[in-house]
């Protein structure tokens, strides 16, 4: 197979004169060979393999670029790597890894292409495009990748055991290609991740996390959960959420089976959105609901006060898979803590005193709240289907109009504190929250809108109910 009539970017013309130049056997590895044989051609980072060092062909690349950008060099591995326009290459010494029992980190040596090959995690990552003028664009493809790529097979090269057992962040993005791709994992390599899950421990979780998020990214994350939740990888690394499987039954009363269930929502939401964070909200939505499972004879099984047990585990989780706890945490836990409120909504008829109580609580957050929670209807009714459906779009419609009468969103109170200190002529105190909540209140409501006026006629009220007189000063 040759592939020199494919390589259309401009940048492999560089690449090829610049290998003839420093004459270092150079070959194209890795996922931009898979992926330009499975015809996406859209991969924007290269990784290049140079037997020998690669950073010298990196500086002469740089150079025949005209590139301003600086590479990134690290010495002891002999890898640089440069940026152009949109294009990240890489460029790596061919090596090889001997692993031992005593130590996580491989022994690196230098190894000739067919080593630097065999060290990788899976056959349809093992082929090499020759960047060389002799074979230029030739395909290397020493552990038949490109049938198993035919075949849709992800599988190591080597002993499958080993091969995990060597580097478990290898079962991780087994997984994770299976998922991408939709191919399948070979039987023997599905079996080597069982034996080999507890290995995991010793992955950083910021590579765990990276994984996770590619899973999560991808169009139907449920494939990969499912296939973490098989091998006994997912009870290592989120239990949590593992916990949730199962139905428990007494007195005949079922509930619902929340670990599929999550797994849905997670497809589902994934149809409408590319937002990775309100993904693992979807993901962690139902969370609390193992911690506060109970039964009772007259209502069967509840689950009350979940959303606010769960927003307080999406710390936990957070912090332990060492995921940055900033408004992006902040945002998941409020998305979970507000998880059940439009659902409430979606199942009774929708008031516009309830809408627009939604409206101001869950402000910047609300259409992807009512996204999360559309999602989350997974009922197999088809008639309770159609009904939350509709009554969401229902609600859509009542926050437009809500919205363009009231301007709930960014509630700012129609009547400051202030006013109400000087025109009853009283210090700050308690009443002056009272009549400020008593205003907002009959705004909510929809008692009185979200008017200057209406505000004043309802503060005179209030203050005078609690016996308290206008400043004559004041007026
Ligand atoms: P993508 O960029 O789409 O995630 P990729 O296959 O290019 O896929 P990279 O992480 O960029 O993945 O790695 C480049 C290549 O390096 C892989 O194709 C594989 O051959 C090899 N490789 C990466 N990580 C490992 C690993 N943990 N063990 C063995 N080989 C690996
Ligand atoms: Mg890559």
């Amino acid at each position: 197979m040759n592939f020199k009539n494919i390589l259309n970017n401009p940048i492999f013309k560089i690449l090829k004169e610049s290998v003839a130049e420093i004459g270092l056997k150079s070959y194209i590895v890795g996922g931009y060979v898979r992926d330009l044989i499975i015809k996406n051609s859209n991969k924007k980072d290269i990784d290049i393999v140079v037997v020998g060092s690669g950073i010298e062909l990196a500086k002469k690349v740089k150079k025949k670029l005209n590139n301003t950008n600086k590479i990134q060099i690290f010495k002891s591995y002999g890898t640089a790597m440069l940026k152009w326009n949109d294009v990240t290459m890489e460029f790596v010494g061919s090596r090889k890894e001997s692993y031992s029992d005593s130590s996580r980190n491989p022994k690196i040596s230098f190894g000739t292409l067919q080593e630097d090959l065999l060290r990788r995690d899976f056959t349809i990552n093992t082929m090499a495009i020759s960047l060389n003028e002799e074979n230029y664009g030739n395909l290397i493809d020493p552990f038949k990748g490109v049938l198993d790529l035919k075949n849709q097979i992800i599988k190591t090269p080597l002993d499958p055991l080993k091969t995990f057992s060597d580097d478990p962040l290898r079962m991780l993005r087994a997984i994770r290609f299976c998922n991408q791709l939709n191919f399948k994992i070979e039987a023997n390599s599905l079996k080597a991740i069982t034996q080999n899950s507890d290995r995991i421990s010793i992955i950083t979780n910021e590579r765990i996390v990276d994984e996770l998020n590619k899973i999560l990214e991808c169009k139907k994350p449920s494939t990969g959960f499912i296939i973490l939740e098989k091998t006994g990888l997912l009870k290592k690394i989120i239990p949590e959420l593992s916990n949730l499987k199962g139905v428990d039954e007494i007195e005949g009363k079922t509930h619902k089976e929340n670990f599929f269930h999550t797994l849905e929502v997670v497809d589902n939401i994934s149809r409408h959105t590319d937002n990775l964070w309100l993904k693992w909200a979807a993901l962690l939505h139902d969370i609390g609901k193992p911690l506060t499972k109970k039964f009772n004879k007259k209502v069967g099984w509840t689950f009350h006060g979940h959303e606010s047990v769960g927003a307080k585990m999406v710390y936990q989780i957070f912090k332990r898979l060492k995921m940055p706890l900033n408004d992006k945490m902040k945002y998941v836990q409020r998305l979970v803590f507000m998880s059940s409120r439009p659902i409430i909504l979606s199942e009774n008829e929708v008031t516009d005193a309830a809408v627009r109580r939604l409206v101001f609580d869950s402000g910047e957050l609300l259409e992807d709240l009512i996204c999360l929670c559309e999602a989350d209807i997974t009922t197999k009714n088809p008639k309770r289907f159609l009904q939350y459906h509709e009554n969401f779009k229902i609600i859509r419609e009542k926050i437009n109009i809500v919205e363009e009468r009231d301007r709930i969103r960014n509630f700012q109170p129609p009547i400051s504190g202030k006013k109400i200190m000087a025109y009853f002529g009283i210090e700050p105190c308690d009443k002056v929250g009272i009549i400020k909540e008593t205003i907002k209140e009959a705004i909510l409501e929809g008692e009185i809108s979200n008017k200057y006026s209406d505000a004043l006629t309802l503060m005179k009220k209030k203050g005078l109910e609690m016996g308290l007189k206008p400043n004559e000063n004041k007026l």
